[in-house]
């Protein structure tokens, strides 16, 4: 099964990175949405970790 992750939703700034390296997993639309979601977890391990690495808010994590 696929790793598990969260957005912290309040740390959130809602830059939409995360959703132009991995758009299979997350969503973000400007205007429409106050912070990004998750939206599978079906993506690649280093896919997830390349758009937690590059999150500004550093609001992505692994679910224990
Ligand atoms: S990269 Fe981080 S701060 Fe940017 S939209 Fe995604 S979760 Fe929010």
């Amino acid at each position: 099964m696929a790793k598990e992750f969260y957005i912290a939703a309040e740390d959130c700034l809602a830059c939409g990175s995360c959703a132009e390296l991995c758009p299979d997993c997350f969503r973000f639309e400007e205007g429409a949405m106050e912070h990004a979601e998750v939206t599978s977890f079906d993506c690649p391990e280093e896919k997830v970790q390349e758009a937690m690495d590059n999150c500004p808010g550093q609001c992505i994590f692994w679910k224990e």
